[in-house]
């Protein structure tokens, strides 16, 4: 089969197509015949070097992945050659844990994370085990069902679970813009939120404006906070979703209301960031984080997706060969929403 290989970390071009053989199974996985492989900012991270836990090369990127199947180990139940699936962004995980058994299998220690600690989804064919992978639904194309799981449900996990946004609160999403951010606003105005969305591209903003946001600021030189509080009626977010990290930290969390809950979901340098703690308790801000999805929560997402609610955005789609360019193009801040690789 084809699929795009990093041998080791390194720049763009250090990806690139090759031929290596279909994976073979045991008997709790299943061989997915891929119909597309979404990008996400973490498959940069894994290429360049910066995430180093858990991953040895030569390395097939990638964890959002959808398509047919096409073959199951002997000990698969729910699955058969030809049903159309979409994943999550894990596999492996033990089934038995206190927290596989309350819906929090990305917390597993047994877990392996996809095209991070096993082989992705920058390929023909994937495999994964039967628990990663949910029926996907005739009304969702392969397209969208390749982004349901890392793109959507983290935000659902983000917004919803972790962040508890209820009905009339208002929600900052960070770099909404992006792959995740896109999302992150339809996803808080899906729990009856107003969502004040913040970008640093002024090319994104009719985007960012076309999926719900009731307003979106343009950080002027990193700076938002004011326009923010501004726009949440003085006092500030009940909920951030962050999707950015680091260069954003600071602005953010002066944007909180008292009480608000801050999410982080995405780390886009790794610097670290120095605070004043009082700058929590005094206002009665919880810090909270989130990371992947469980398999309730992108069931939860396919009906979203099924039912209409809430639309995946792909901007672009791509072929193998194209990976170094989509990656630069990512890193460059040249993407809006999600893009796709089609094998
Ligand atoms: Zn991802
Ligand atoms: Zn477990």
């Amino acid at each position: 089969m084809r699929a795009v290989v990093t041998p080791h970390p390194g720049d763009y071009d250090v990806m690139r197509v090759a031929e290596v053989p279909v994976p073979t199974l045991g008997p709790r996985e299943v061989l997915v015949h891929n119909a597309a492989s979404g990008v996400c900012y973490h498959d940069h991270l894994i290429r360049v070097g910066v995430m180093r836990r858990g991953i040895t090369f030569p390395l097939i990127l990638g964890h959002e992945g959808a398509g047919t199947v096409e073959a199951v180990g002997e000990a698969v139940r729910s699955l058969n050659p030809g049903d159309r699936v979409a994943c999550t962004q894990w596999t492996e995980n033990c089934g038995l844990c206190r927290f596989c058994r309350t819906n929090r299998e990305p917390l597993c220690a047994e877990r392996k994370y996809f095209g991070h600690d096993r082989d992705g989804t920058y390929a023909e064919f994937f495999k994964i085990q039967e628990d990663s992978l949910l029926p996907l639904p005739p009304e969702v194309s392969f397209e969208d069902g390749a982004i349901l799981s890392c793109a959507i449900g983290t935000t659902l996990a983000a917004i919803r679970d972790v962040g508890g946004t209820q009905a009339g609160e208002r929600v900052l999403v960070t770099g909404a813009g992006g792959g995740l951010g896109v999302h992150a606003v339809q996803m808080a105005k899906a729990c009856g939120a107003t969502v004040i969305a913040q970008t640093t591209s002024r090319d994104k903003v009719e985007l960012i404006r076309s999926v719900g946001a009731d307003t979106v600021v343009v950080a002027r030189n990193g700076q938002f906070a004011d326009e923010v509080k501004r726009a949440a009626g003085g006092e500030g977010v009940d909920v951030v979703c962050d999707n950015v990290g680091a260069p954003v930290f600071d602005e953010a969390l002066r944007a909180t209301a008292r009480g608000a809950r801050y999410v982080l979901v995405g780390e886009l340098t790794g610097d670290p960031v120095t605070f004043n703690t009082a700058r929590l308790f005094l206002k009665g801000v919880s810090l909270l984080s989130t990371t992947s999805t469980s398999r309730t929560q992108l069931a939860d997402v396919i009906e979203l997706v099924r039912a209409g609610r809430l639309r995946p955005i792909v901007t672009e789609r791509f072929t193998f060969a194209d990976a170094p360019r989509v990656h630069r193009l990512m890193v460059e801040r040249k993407l809006s929403g999600r893009v796709l690789l089609i094998p």
